[in-house]
């Protein structure tokens, strides 16, 4: 097929690895979803400033200001890229799973949390000590927005309720039918989050037009791999809430009492859950991903990523004993995540190959996803199951997944599908051990 566009220039793309049948061939980036290479324009951003890094809020020199003055105006940039509402608060954080977690400690007394199983971890994890509520996986968007809306009208109705819910699932690539769940949240007096670590880096995130009170995503996942997450939203609850770490940059004044104990007066902007010296570089990429984006413009991604869904769909179509996994059916809307399995391979020992015979890195496993690829594979979601061990047998209960996006070239999914053909037809030629990442003949 014809390009759309070119792909955005990403690091890594010329790096070359060993083949198990000698040789070497650059790396066919294929796990965007657990983390995307660094935006060029990313890095010479970071390099460009690295020189004159200096701590943040904490000094009086020229680079200690300059830091600030970056650090404030990359919350602002993330503010604009997620159009957020004025007043709303941007949190810097290390990372989506640390987005949520920070909102778990900031629920109101009582508050009732609403969650479907499909969930990543990362969302489906940090409510344990709120009353949960776990909905089934729905086999439609429809469906979905009918369980939250069932769930929500039995609820007590004057008590603080959240819904979490993710906006691309980073196992089928799903879209989820945010706007829809947002307007029955609030149609019950629920708040609701968007857990967008898989949304942000294909489609533009509104939190305006998507009526969220929350976001999350992470940087690693949106091109800019420096160790930072956004939780941006509603400031209400935030600054209601306890500090999420204690410690400087979140106290505003600390005195010792008369009776020998110690008088705390928290920030309540985004500092208040910001204690310590803050990751300027990592939010600084973020900002450097989030406006590098919204230059190149979605519409042109979104067109290209069609493109290579395409491809991707259609090869793997071709290959009748692959089995690709979906709870929307084939017409849905995706992202860049694919997931499937293939008749006669362990999953394990099928991305083993795909990596030493071809230089292709995926992911296998039960993406930390184990309700929802259990469901997909037909297993049971109450059994635990170790996330991506392989069972040395055939039938195992894990998947393959292969992601990408803006900087992965034709060539890329091109060489998967010729791998994915070829591997099906001559079955396995080595024996993988997973275990220590090696192969024996
Ligand atoms: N939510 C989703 C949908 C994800 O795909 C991931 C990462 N795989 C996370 C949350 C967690 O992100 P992080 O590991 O950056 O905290």
């Amino acid at each position: 097929g014809q390009s759309v566009c070119s792909p955005l220039p990403v690091l890594g793309r010329d790096v070359t690895v060993p083949l198990v049948t000698g040789g070497e061939v650059t790396y066919a980036a294929l796990d965007y979803a657990a983390s995307a290479p660094a935006l060029q324009r990313v890095w010479d951003d970071v390099a460009a400033y690295a020189p004159y890094y200096g701590s943040v809020h904490r000094g009086a020199g020229y680079l200690s200001q300059l830091s600030t003055d970056l650090f404030e105006n990359s919350r602002a940039a993330v503010a604009e890229f997620l159009d957020c509402r004025e007043g709303d608060q941007v949190v810097f954080t290390r990372s989506t799973t640390d987005s949520l977690n920070l909102l778990a400690t900031a629920l109101p007394a009582g508050c009732q949390v609403f969650v479907f199983e499909t969930e990543h971890h990362a969302s489906l994890l940090p409510w344990q000590d709120a009353r949960v509520t776990y909905l089934d996986a729905p086999r439609t968007p429809g469906q979905a927005v009918e369980a939250l809306e069932r769930a929500l009208a039995d609820r007590d109705p004057y008590g603080p309720a959240l819904v979490c819910v993710t906006g691309a699932s980073n196992v089928t690539g799903e879209l989820w039918p945010v706007r829809e769940l947002a307007a029955a949240a609030h149609a019950h007096g629920a708040r609701i989050v968007l857990d967008a670590a898989q949304l942000a880096p294909h489609h533009p995130v509104s939190v305006r037009d998507l009526d969220v009170d929350w976001v999350a995503f992470s940087g690693h996942k949106l091109y800019a791999p420096f160790g930072s997450g956004v939780l941006a939203g509603r400031a209400d609850w935030l600054r209601d809430a306890a500090p999420y770490l204690a410690g400087g940059g979140a106290s505003r004044k600390v005195a010792r009492r008369a009776d020998g104990g110690v008088d705390v007066e928290w920030h309540t902007t985004a500092a208040r859950h910001e204690a310590g010296s803050p990751n300027v570089i990592g939010a600084y990429a973020i900002a450097s991903a989030c406006k590098a984006l919204t230059e190149a413009g979605f519409d042109g991604l979104v067109a290209r990523e069609r493109h290579l869904i395409g491809t991707v769909r259609a090869g793997l179509a071709e290959v009748p004993e692959v089995r690709v996994l979906s709870l929307f059916g084939d017409e849905a809307p995706r992202v860049g995540v694919i997931s499937f399995v293939v008749r006669g391979w362990n999953s394990s020992h099928f991305a083993a190959a795909l990596s030493a015979e071809y230089g292709i890195g995926v992911r296998d496993g039960l993406f930390c996803a184990h309700p929802l690829v259990r469901t997909l594979l037909g297993g049971d979601p109450q059994d635990a199951g170790e996330c991506g061990a392989p069972d040395g047998g055939t039938t195992s209960l894990n998947a393959i997944r292969v992601s990408f996006g803006a900087g992965t070239p034709d060539e890329h999914v091109d060489r998967f599908v010729r791998a994915v053909k070829e591997l099906v037809r001559d079955g396995a030629r080595w024996n993988y051990r997973t275990e220590d990442g090696r192969c024996v003949p």
